[in-house]
């Protein structure tokens, strides 16, 4: 047997009699999605990594390039050239996401919120796909927060991320709240800091909602993210996993697929 693309971009299994099969695999999913109601996507780092956004932890990821230790909250806060580094990281990797477009799974889980099969997405990414793919803002709850805005940590002034970035295009090295002068940091969760309560509360409460959870490109390692899956599945959802490797939950899936997650997806939403 062997697997081949065709021109509708489906995985097809041709037998040695020549004999095409739908991929097993992509049958189960797709069925899964059939007889789901209320389906809650969570998605991380390898739906991205197929727009061309290379995961931080990657090799040849941001952090092959920058130590993470150099950017914990406490330090970007209180040293003025930690901040110089930490912009000078943030906005390489913002202007990639800025230009990422959405990919076949981003365009997928469009499909499945017009067709009203869409619980809610909770995201790990911070690149904004989800709204690019269209769906409605109010289903996308980004627990990691984004880099599409910048909030000023003593005002609370909230500025577009493409303004800020401007003036890093012009020679600022760091910029400041032009309200008030404080410091001002991108509108995601950095080392040290926080997770956002209000949006942890709602991802949890879609997690005891859903009775299918969908995991996209998430190696399900980093918590307290990687517990919204958990508690769909205590909560009686059925789990289905799509992920290049292995994962912590694999185990307690109604079905893990090791492959990429735009053609699996696209796969399945589209046949
Ligand atoms: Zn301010």
């Amino acid at each position: 047997m062997f697997f081949l693309l065709t021109k509708h971009r489906c995985l097809v299994i041709s037998d040695f009699e020549g004999k095409q099969h739908m991929d097993p695999l992509i049958v189960q999913g797709r069925d899964l999605i059939r007889e789901a109601e209320k389906i809650l996507v969570f998605s991380g780092a390898g739906l991205s990594t197929e727009s061309g956004i290379p995961d931080f932890r990657s090799p040849g990821g941001l952090w092959s390039k920058y130590d993470p230790s150099d950017f914990y909250f406490d330090r970007i806060i209180s040293d003025e050239k930690v901040r110089i580094k930490y912009w000078e990281m943030s906005t390489e990797s913002y202007q990639v996401m800025r230009d990422a477009i959405p990919n076949r799974a981003h365009l997928a889980i469009k499909t499945l919120e017009d067709k009203g099969k869409l619980l809610a997405i909770v995201t790990q990414n911070i690149d904004s796909l989800h709204h690019k793919a269209g769906n409605s803002p109010e289903r996308i709850i980004e627990i990691h927060g984004t880099a599409f805005s910048v909030s000023c940590l003593s005002c609370g002034k909230k500025y577009d991320r493409d303004e800020i970035d401007r003036r890093i295009e012009s020679g600022v090295k760091v910029p400041y709240c032009d309200t008030c002068s404080g410091i001002l940091k991108p509108d995601t969760i950095s080392f040290g800091q926080a997770m956002p309560q209000d949006k942890m509360a709602q991802a949890i409460a879609r997690a005891n909602e859903c009775d299918l959870c969908t995991v996209l490109g998430s190696s399900l390692v980093v918590y307290p993210a990687a517990s919204v899956p958990l508690q769909a599945v205590e909560s009686g959802a059925k789990l289905m996993i799509i992920n290049r490797d292995e994962t912590p939950l694999d185990y307690s899936a109604d079905l893990v697929i090791h492959q990429s997650v735009s053609e699996a997806l696209g796969s399945m939403v589209e046949i």
